[in-house]
This record gives structure tokens, C-alpha cells and sequence, in this order.
């Protein structure tokens, strides 16, 4: 199978005056494309720190990561930005929502920095609205809408760009047990729909 996400030799520390902590060391891992990753560990273990390398969010101290074949640690920012808007999509514990958008708004939002004619972008927007099960909320704000279905959008969101892989940070870490059932069935079932590779911190 084709590789969605190469680590070689990946290693992260931060230098704290003169002491170095060490988050992460000599991590190599080959997420192949589609396949569906849970990074489980306790709190501080560096669960973010390592998402947020393999998101080109932040840098390795040491080693290298290739996505979907470029070596993030050849490409300028710039580079990286536009990398990051075509094949990653996020999503955050928080949410990370724009309250004063609707659902559909908060969705297409990403599709309007592209060259996407309204109707096509509205037309897509509907499209993931319904496969995250929200057909009948898309006209709501963040604030009238219970977590789940916040985090629903914040996954349509993730998805509008058709990215090829999907990093989700704790993203049932505010949502109750039921909800967080349905996050992760959620997850199962675009994974099957969409064939991209999911990478969950739980
Ligand atoms: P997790 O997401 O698994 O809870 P993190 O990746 O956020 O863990 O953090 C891992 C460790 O790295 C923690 O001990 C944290 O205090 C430390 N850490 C995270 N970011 C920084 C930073 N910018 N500077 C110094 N230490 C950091
Ligand atoms: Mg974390």
C-alpha cells in the first residue's frame, strides 16, 4: 500500500534554560494511505507534539516526515501553508469554530480561498453537511448546537478540501460518552467512504 505519512528517526525537545526536555525520541512509523491511527497515551506524554509535526504545525528537532512524498523539512513556509490547506485536514478538542457562522458558513469557509465557483462550493458544502448528519442544522450557529454536532461541523470542515489525511487532537475531550461513541463510529464510517487516512490522539 502507498504511503500516506513517513517518520524517520523523528525526535522533539525542547530546550527549557539550560535543560533539555526530551518529548519525543527516534519515533519511525509508515501510515500507509487510508489507514485509520489512534495515538493513545496519558496526558504530557507529547500526543500533540507529535500531531502537530506530522501537520507541519511544528518542526522535529531531529529526523524527517514525509507527506504523501514531500519532505516537510525541504519546503519553506509558504510551501508548507499551502501543503497543509490541500492535504490536511484538522480537527481540535475545542472545536475551534467561528460563532458568528452558521454550520454551512463554517464549513465552506476553507472552499473560498480556492478558485470554487459559489454554486459548486455550496453544492459540496451540502454534501458533507449530510454525510456528517447534519442536513437539517446547517443554518445554526456554533451556540445553537450541542457539542457533537459542533464537532460534526468541525469534521465537515476538516473534509472540504478532500485532504488526504485527517488529524484529529482529543476531539471527544469535551463531548460525554455517547457522543464520543458516535465521534469515533463517525470516523469509522468516513474513513470507509472517503479512503483517507485518519490520525486520532485519544
Ligand atoms: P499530550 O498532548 O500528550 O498531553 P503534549 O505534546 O502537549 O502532550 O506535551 C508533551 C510534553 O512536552 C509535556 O510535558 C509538555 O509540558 C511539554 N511541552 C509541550 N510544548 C512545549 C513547549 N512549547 N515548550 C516546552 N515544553 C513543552
Ligand atoms: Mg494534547
Amino acid at each position: 500500500m502507498e504511503s500516506s505519512i513517513v517518520l524517520d528517526d523523528v525526535s522533539k525537545s525542547y530546550e527549557i534554560g539550560d535543560y533539555e526536555l526530551h518529548v519525543l525520541q527516534d519515533i519511525s512509523l509508515d501510515i500507509k494511505k487510508g489507514e485509520f491511527i489512534a495515538i493513545k497515551g496519558p496526558s504530557g506524554a507529547g500526543k500533540s507534539t507529535w500531531m502537530n509535526m506530522i501537520g507541519s504545525l511544528d518542526v522535529p528537532s531531529s529526523g524527517n516526515i514525509i507527506l504523501d512524498g514531500n519532505d516537510l523539512s525541504n519546503l519553506s513556509e509558504s510551501e508548507l501553508a499551502v501543503l497543509r490547506g490541500k492535504k490536511i485536514g484538522f480537527v481540535f478538542q475545542n472545536f475551534n469554530l467561528i460563532p458568528s457562522l452558521s454550520a454551512f458558513d463554517n464549513v465552506s469557509l476553507p472552499l473560498i480561498f480556492q478558485d470554487i465557483k459559489k454554486e459548486k462550493r455550496d453544492r459540496i458544502t451540502i454534501e458533507i453537511l449530510e454525510r456528517v448528519g447534519l442536513k437539517d442544522r446547517v443554518n445554526h450557529k456554533p451556540s445553537e448546537l450541542s457539542g457533537g454536532e459542533q464537532q460534526r461541523v468541525a469534521v465537515a470542515r476538516a473534509l472540504i478540501n478532500d485532504p488526504s489525511v485527517v488529524f484529529a487532537d482529543e476531539p471527544s475531550g469535551n463531548l460525554d460518552s455517547k457522543n464520543s461513541v458516535e465521534l469515533h463510529e463517525l470516523f469509522f464510517k468516513l474513513r470507509k467512504e472517503f479512503n483517507k487516512s485518519f490520525v486520532i490522539a485519544t
